[in-house]
């Protein structure tokens, strides 16, 4: 998501005032961070980011802070960083130029972390096409409010885009040879709008499943992914997708978080873990080889051994692929920041290893298991680190690498696989 939030960073800048990026910091007019709050660590990198960078500022760069730390801190950013010119929240990235605008005209550093709903959209230069592959932000924001997490403070509460303009959006990419949408929201599976058609407005409400119909209909959409969803809100006809969607990636990424029902209640997610493995079981029937990845959020407050193994007992039943695992990070202003927490670190880390070892292990089972298959593979670009091969990403998200000429770039090619190291695989193009 913040992947995608700096791209529009980028085009707004370049729409408006024809700024291009720079790998380059020293030659930068202006230097944009997109930050992150979700954990402590990731919050404290900004201030020394800005500490880095702060020398620049006496050859006139201009300085802005957007994302959800900003979105969380405001005005204070400023009083801890005086050089900063601008702040700017998730939402209102669109109103940069302006905002740059107004801290020369008004002779200040500006601030706007408001949730102007849906309007940033509005406002967008078209998206940049480049390669097969891209995303489409179908909805906003969160409205779960899981105890431990500080996303609906920072990117407000969920909203829909117009479906329309979702289908407008993802058939203009088409049209420029894009084969693959990744379609983004802190939970997609939360999408509702009015179903309209080209007819006007039908009465009707699209949900997530009805909008996947839509853009597999698409000409040109051989695949369709999605990032991220909620257990919640898995319906019935969301799984039945699967079913009907040839072009849904057998991969899903459902964040479980944990597999102990006390925790999970802590946690205000709001499904129990057998509730969770039966979505799982349901899809995997009519995909047997769906693969599945997660977060999980391992030294949650109260968390014992016993809730621990739970955990890893879930995680033994789904077999995940590549996931994602943290030690918990107490929030400010989020309900969890205020629970007891007497689980010593060291025993918070040997369990975040120990689950880490397991995920590895069944990351390396499903490599193996890719062995002497054909993968259709989307061919991103030239292999970074092997001469005269590509890049691409398989239906399950993992890295194929293969010999083959750069006009196969973003296009879909079948793959033999004959190489499986743990999170990559290696191969051969076949017709
Ligand atoms: N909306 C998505 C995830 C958004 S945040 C979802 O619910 O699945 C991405 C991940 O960060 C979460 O899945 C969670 O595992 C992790 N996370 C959020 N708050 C956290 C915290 N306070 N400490 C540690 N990890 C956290
Ligand atoms: Fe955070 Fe929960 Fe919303 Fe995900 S669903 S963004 S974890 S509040």
């Amino acid at each position: 998501m913040n992947e995608y939030d700096s791209d529009k960073m980028s085009d707004v800048m370049g729409a408006a005032q024809g700024y291009e990026p720079t790998n380059n910091v020293e030659e930068a007019d202006l230097i944009l961070f997109n930050t992150c709050s979700v954990r402590e660590k990731a919050q404290e990198k900004v201030f020394s980011d800005l500490g880095r960078i702060k020398h620049l500022k006496k050859k006139g760069v201009q300085i802005g802070v957007g994302g959800c730390v900003a979105s969380q801190e405001g005005a204070a950013i400023i009083e801890r960083a005086p050089y900063v010119d601008v702040v700017f929240g998730p939402q209102t990235l669109h109103r940069l130029p302006q905002l740059l605008e107004q801290r020369v005209t008004l002779g200040r550093p500006q601030v706007d972390i408001s949730f102007p709903e849906i309007e940033k959209f509005d406002h967008l230069p078209a998206a940049k096409v480049q390669g097969g592959t891209a995303f489409v932000s179908i909805m906003e924001g969160c409205s779960k409010y899981c105890s431990y997490c500080v996303v609906p403070y920072t990117r407000g509460e969920e909203v829909s885009r117009p479906f329309e303009d979702v289908l407008v959006e993802v058939a203009g990419l088409a049209a420029q040879g894009v084969v693959e949408v990744n379609l983004l929201g802190q939970n997609v599976n939360a999408y509702r709008a009015p179903l309209s058609s080209s007819l006007g407005s039908t009465g009707q409400i699209a949900d997530f499943a009805t909008l996947l119909e839509y853009v597999a209909e698409i000409p040109g959409i051989e695949r369709i992914r999605y990032t991220t969803s909620h257990p919640n809100e898995f319906t019935q006809s969301l799984i039945d997708a699967y079913d009907k969607i040839p072009q849904l990636a057998n991969h899903l990424h459902l964040p479980v978080q944990h597999g102990s029902d006390k925790i999970l209640m802590a946690m205000k997610r709001g499904y129990t873990a057998l509730e969770y493995k039966s979505t799982i079981r349901k899809l995997r029937a009519i995909r047997p080889n769906l693969s599945v990845s997660s977060d999980f959020i391992v030294g949650f407050p109260g968390e014992t051994d016993d809730d621990f193994n739970r955990m890893m007992k879930l995680v033994d039943d789904i077999g995940y692929d590549t996931s994602f695992s943290f030690i918990y990070s107490p929030r400010p202003g989020t309900p969890a920041a205020a629970l007891e927490d007497t689980t010593p670190h060291e025993v918070k880390l040997a369990r975040l290893q120990k689950l880490q070892a397991t995920i590895d292990a069944s990351v390396e089972q499903i490599s193996a298991s890719r062995l002497g298959t054909v993968q259709r593979v989307l061919v991103e670009g030239p292999a970074r680190r092997t001469p005269n091969a590509l890049f691409g990403k398989s239906e399950c998200n993992r890295a194929v690498i293969f010999p083959g000429s750069h006009d196969l770039i973003g296009k879909m090619v079948n793959v033999h696989i004959n190489d499986a190291p743990m999170r990559q695989l290696g191969g051969v193009v076949v017709a």
